[in-house]
């Protein structure tokens, strides 16, 4: 599943760029702005191939300020990864002076009073080994393709999220075999003249820095989704046909803009690629306009069903709620990934898009581990459903957590709060409720008593179940890292199994979270292999688990949530 910080998808525009006639290296030449309030940026990119790898270069031009000083931002951490990928940053000219600000991820410029600055600097690809998780939060620039995103690759005098700009960029230097798919428009091969290689938007300087960018080798297919218009941007050999893929974002991304009944999109691009592995990872991010997807080569269609539902739910949650606002981010991941996930599986389980017994799983792997839980998904996952289910009682059915939701987005004009959030939940809700609510999000405490099936009732009945903690009795992660088991616990299954400290692991299969599943080890004791497998069960504990007593939803569609 996926994490993201910031997006957002407020309102762009496009305008024609004005263009040199075509030349085999025509550039573009962008209007001057008749909004002087707004800044104007340019970026121009080029691809040179290094050695066995390659490198975007980019040139930055802005208008420096009359004070003769800017501040410049350069790309150093994003989505948890410290990022070492822009290189080579020098001014053009001769009287640019720029100068690091000790500590602060920040660049001074000196130039001449309210004169064009030009910087020019290189983006790289900062790791090494092969592409997985979480190395597409870094610039992916490869000799067959590049992938980057504002938040890692644009380097831009500082400005506020809801500052006004007119971005300009310049794609016509990629190799001309390459498709260019951002988030302001696809360009395919052979198709359009150069000067769609030109992009222009309008727009605030979050649709610049929450943007995708991404150009190469792509299959483009271009499609609907309820009469808007998408496009598909996909790499790689996949169990499934483009087609598939079409079909299942029409369908996925379809049922989120339904249930919001909002389909002001200008644009939708989702680019798809492959991690460098069979199974086992995937990753989904949202930005303006634009979903990304990565996941592993064999794995199933079905399994990006709720990814692109959550993806798309974020457009409304936090997107079309209202301003966001830095220092209250930290306070809403709840809200923000916890509900999203509710709602992503939600809303696939009412389009009939995954079943009802895969939802109740997803939802009961919430409920167990919830309590003691710092995890944002997981604690706003197992809060969404209980508010529902305290709407729902307190309003005699009449009302629900959607709602809440839409009256949310109806409010937008206000910046997005915390504060804001509870005051739209306190309004459907008993003041026993609204006291609960503020315990759950102040400490990681158990499920609420009065937890119920919510809207899925009455096709799910909720009852407190005894199960096993998970405990792999050992250290996990170190012992991996070590290739020998560390930290093994007295008393523990593992313990009990044969396990103890320093034996050098051979094999290992785990499913961290799963006490039902067996662990499965093959150790190496004086050049002598064996195999030691056990339960990976911990002390026996009650949480509120979901039971599936009757599906019939398909004959009934009010009921099960649909
Ligand atoms: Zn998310």
């Amino acid at each position: 599943m996926f994490r993201f910080a910031r997006f957002s998808m407020r309102a762009f525009a496009l305008c024609a760029a004005m263009l040199l006639p075509a030349a085999a290296d025509a550039q573009c030449t962008f209007s001057n702005s008749s909004t002087p309030a707004r800044s104007v940026l340019v970026y121009r990119f080029a691809v040179r191939e290094v050695g066995d790898s390659a490198v975007l270069g980019v040139t930055l031009t802005f208008t420096g300020s009359t004070s003769g000083i800017d501040t410049i931002v350069v790309p150093a951490q994003w989505a948890g990864q410290r990022l070492h990928a822009i290189r080579n940053l020098h001014p053009r000219d001769a009287d640019v002076r720029i100068d690091s600000i000790a500590g602060r991820g920040a660049l001074v410029v000196r130039h001449t009073a309210a004169a064009p600055v030009d910087i020019s600097y290189d983006v790289v690809k900062d790791w090494t080994g092969p592409l997985d998780h979480p190395y597409e939060f870094h610039p992916m620039i490869f000799s067959d393709y590049v992938e980057v995103t504002g938040a890692n690759a644009l380097v831009h005098p500082r400005a506020d999220r809801y500052e006004p700009v007119i971005a300009h960029f310049d794609w016509t230097a990629l190799p001309p075999s390459w498709t260019l798919a951002t988030s302001f428009g696809t360009v395919e091969v052979g198709v359009g003249a150069s000067a769609d290689r030109c992009q222009t938007v309008i727009g605030t300087w979050s649709d610049i820095g929450d943007a995708l960018y991404a150009a190469g080798e792509f299959r483009v297919r271009r499609f609907d989704i309820r009469d808007k218009p998408a496009v598909l941007a996909i790499r790689g050999t996949w169990p499934f046909s483009d087609s598939a893929v079409v079909a299942e974002i029409q369908r996925d991304v379809g049922a989120v803009r339904a249930f919001w009944h909002d389909d002001n999109f200008p644009y939708l691009l989702v680019t798809w690629a492959p991690f460098d592995r069979d199974y086992g990872s995937d990753d989904g991010s949202a930005f303006t306009n634009a979903l990304w997807i990565f996941m592993s080569r064999k794995e199933s269609l079905a399994s990006q069903v709720t990814q692109l539902t959550h993806e798309s739910f974020h457009t409304w949650d936090p997107g079309r709620m209202g301003a966001q606002v830095d220092s209250e981010e930290s306070k809403l991941g709840w809200f923000r990934e916890g509900f999203t996930m509710y709602y992503a599986d939600m809303i696939a389980h009412r389009a009939r898009l995954i079943s009802l017994a895969t939802a109740v799983e997803r939802a009961n792997r919430h409920l167990r581990s919830f309590a003691g839980s710092t995890d944002p998904y997981t604690r706003g996952d197992v809060i969404a459903r209980w508010l529902d289910g305290a709407i729902r009682a307190h309003t005699h059915n009449t009302r629900s957590l959607d709602d809440v939701m839409r009256a949310l987005v109806q409010s937008a004009n206000q910046p997005l709060t915390l504060e804001r959030v509870l005051a739209t939940a306190d309004r459907n809700l008993a003041p026993s409720d609204r006291k609960t609510l503020r315990d759950l999000l102040a400490a990681p405490g158990p499920v609420p008593a009065n937890f119920s099936a919510g809207v899925l009732a009455p096709c799910v009945r909720v009852s407190l179940d005894s199960m096993y903690a998970f405990d792999a009795g050992f250290d996990v992660q170190a012992s991996i890292a070590a290739s020998r088991a560390t930290g093994v616990r007295e008393g523990s299954a593992a313990y009990a199994a044969g396990m103890r400290d320093g034996q050098r692991l051979a094999g290992a299969s785990i499913y961290p979270g799963n006490p039902d599943k067996p662990a499965v080890f093959t150790v190496v004791n004086d050049s002598t292999k064996s195999r030691i497998s056990y339960l990976p069960r911990g002390p026996v504990f009650a949480a509120p688990q979901l039971h599936v007593v009757d599906d019939s939803g398909a004959a009934q569609p009010v009921r099960c949530g649909r």
